[in-house]
């Protein structure tokens, strides 16, 4: 964490200083905003989060609840999620808070009386080097919490309006402020113009409607009943994950929860009754618990206390779109108008994956916001947002349907294979080998758009897979022999990073670094605005293969020890060198070419854009000359 670097601060070094003329939470709504966010869930939130980061950027994030949620929905937080927190600086406080899930333990009916449970597998949750980070759970009301905390503590002050109904909006096809947005406040209308609206307002999304985009797969055809509760059981396993199948009494997940007592209960009510839709409603709490005790025979339940429950309905849809921009229209016009998390894409919580995408989509969207409203980038750049995220979306539901079936699926009986079902071991492999999907560190974007480039150079950093997010490994800061996360160097500031690694004698790199601060062509100097820092833009990191002792600081290229801020301070953060007390060095663990070294662009969302020859002068300025801004052609 770095801070005072244009001046000392007393206190508490989360609360930034507040941007000149920026006051904490408005109370009225403003006439004209730059983004109008719709939705406080985690999609909204994360976005608002991001774009706090900005006070240069008008945001406003308004809901129709009166105030926060306090409790219930989601309750994963996966691994990604967890890396992308820890660019927020909230990671830490997530990790302390929330259960660790380490272990995932499988119950099928006895062999011996299938009226009874036992144990029939034992998994490792997150395989080992899929993520530094753990798989966590918290509930959704507490993350959003920490969002809120850091919107408020950031440059923009930014605050959520409570109480504000979204109720239509037009998109006009010119001016500075094309959205004109209607809300209501009880009896109190209100019309906001904006640059820009994204639409996180949910399942049953208005904003979806109002521009037009279409959910299809299946509607809502399956049901779950949801206990968090406090209770005592002779069940060996109340503090594991566990997927229980009975033979005749249905399924269930157990999730233990965070401060060591709770624990939730996912409870399978099965297919929901087309002709009947709204039956599932009428099953009540008692109901549910009783039918959980039934599936836990021959262990004991005795609920003492509920903290929440609820029966939860979902269909595995998509939207066809997650912008207002029409495929007729699609080479004409740029997007204004954008959805994101369930507004487009709506699946079963067994997967535990309706939060987590719902913040990724939303992590996509805010740095090409932020890098369009600050004119860094073109704003063509907006459209790879609904093609890089449909697509994401698309495979989520096509999982979630076979997950689903496997989950729901009755156990194989040894004695009746005739009968069908799942087999315990089947389960169980396909829980294993979901692992990186449901970590959420599987996803990869194809080479569909400019920011994500062919392969071509891949086998100089086999281990950065293009498309994918940068994937972490232990390191050590040259500059104050910290061990720590390379990974954990990239901050949510809507900067892109150049990781350096390099080549056997170092004068590759050495180029590259001489390169990047001096020619003309170097995009640092190209789109770096006048004044700014110098790692504002484009964030340059060396990654030297010798050990720390054996680098001189002071030898370092400038380029990795710029001068920053009102004072012109150093900033020693920027070379590493490999941990070597900790398992195969960052060059063998992420299969650099130690000869060549290699050049890894890495978006501001963390996912590989490009791997590239340290000496590949040309190709570096054509990938930025794609979309950003020369900040100083006359
Ligand atoms: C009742 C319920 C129970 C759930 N249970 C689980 C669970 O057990 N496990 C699990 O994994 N997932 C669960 N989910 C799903 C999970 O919470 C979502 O996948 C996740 O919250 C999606 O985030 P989001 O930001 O896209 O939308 P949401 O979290 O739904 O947030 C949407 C926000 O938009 C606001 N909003 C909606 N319409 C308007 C409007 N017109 N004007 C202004 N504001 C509006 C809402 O008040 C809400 O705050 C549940 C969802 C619900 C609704």
């Amino acid at each position: 964490m770095q801070f005072y670097l244009n001046g000392y601060n007393p206190g508490n070094p989360d609360i930034q200083a507040a941007a000149p003329g920026v006051e904490a939470g408005s109370a009225t709504l403003p006439d004209t905003t730059d983004v109008l966010i719709v939705g406080t869930g985690p999609a909204g939130m994360l976005l608002a989060a991001q774009l706090a980061a900005f006070p240069g950027i008008a945001t406003r994030i308004v809901d129709r609840r009166d105030g926060p949620l306090q409790v219930g929905q989601a309750d994963g937080v996966a691994c990604r999620t967890v890396e992308m927190f820890d660019a927020f600086g909230l990671s830490e406080k997530l990790m302390r808070e929330a259960y660790w899930v380490n272990e995932t333990v499988f119950w099928r009916p006895s062999p011996d009386d299938r009226s009874t449970i036992v144990r029939t597998g034992r998994v490792q949750d997150v395989a080992d080097d899929l993520s530094e980070c753990p798989h966590l759970i918290v509930n959704q009301a507490r993350l959003l919490s920490y969002l809120e905390e850091h919107m408020h503590q950031s440059p923009s002050r930014l605050v959520p309006d409570y109480g504000w109904d979204f109720e239509t909006l037009t998109v006009e096809p010119e001016g500075d402020y094309p959205v004109i947005v209607t809300l209501r406040n009880g009896t109190t209308p209100k019309t906001v113009r904006a640059k820009y609206v994204v639409g996180c307002d949910g399942a049953r999304s208005r904003v979806r409607d109002a521009i037009g985009a279409v959910p299809s797969g299946d509607f809502a055809n399956h049901a779950w009943g949801v206990v968090d509760m406090l209770a005592t059981t002779d069940f060996p396993d109340i503090r594991l994950k566990a997927a229980i199948q009975s033979a005749d009494e249905g399924n269930i997940l157990l999730i233990p929860r965070e401060g060591g007592y709770m624990v939730r209960l996912y409870v399978d009510l099965g297919e929901i009754d087309p002709a009947n839709r709204e039956s599932f409603r009428l099953i009540t709490q008692d109901q549910v618990i009783q039918t959980a005790q039934r599936v836990l025979r021959p262990y004991t339940l005795d609920v003492r206390d509920v903290a929440w429950f609820a029966v939860y309905q979902v269909g595995q849809r998509v939207t066809d779109r997650f912008d207002d921009v029409t495929a007729d229209a699609a080479g004409s016009r740029l997007p204004r108008v954008f959805i994101a998390g369930d507004a487009c894409h709506t699946h079963s919580a067994k997967a535990g994956q309706g939060m987590n995408v719902s913040m990724q989509d939303t992590y996509n969207l805010g740095w090409k916001l932020a890098a369009v409203l600050e004119g860094r980038a073109r704003p063509e750049l907006l459209r790879t947002y609904t093609v890089e995220r449909h697509a994401i979306a698309q495979g989520l539901i096509d999982f979630d349907k076979e997950w689903s079936k496997i989950m729901a699926s009755a156990p194989r009986d040894p004695d009746h294979p005739d009968r069908g079902g799942v087999d315990p071991a089947e389960l169980q492999a396909y829980f294993v080998k979901s692992g990186s999907y449901t970590a959420g560190v599987g996803t990869q974007y194809p080479p569909a758009t400019y920011l994500t480039a062919e392969a071509t150079h891949q086998a100089l950093a086999a281990g950065f897979p293009i498309g994918m997010r940068f994937h972490s490994a232990p390191v050590v800061r040259l500059a104050d022999a910290r061990p720590m996360q390379l990974g954990h160097a990239a901050r949510a500031d809507g900067a892109w990073r150049i990781y350096a690694f390099a080549d056997a004698s170092g004068d590759r790199l050495r180029a590259l670094m001489d390169h990047l601060a001096h020619a003309d062509r170097s995009p640092i100097r190209r789109f770096t605005p006048a004044g700014a820092d110098i790692d504002s833009v484009i964030d340059v990191r060396g990654i030297f293969q010798q050990g720390h002792r054996d680098l001189d600081v002071e030898k370092l290229p400038p380029m990795l020890l710029p001068r920053k801020g009102r004072f012109g301070l150093v900033d020693y953060e920027k070379a590493f060198t490999p941990d070597l007390k900790n398992g195969p060095d960052i060059f063998d663990r992420r299969g650099i070419d130690r000869t060549n070294g290699a050049m890894v662009l890495v978006r501001p969302d963390q996912h590989v854009a490009n791997v590239l020859p340290l000496g590949a002068y040309d190709a570096l300025a054509a990938f930025f000359g794609q979309f950003m801004l020369d900040q100083h052609k006359a």
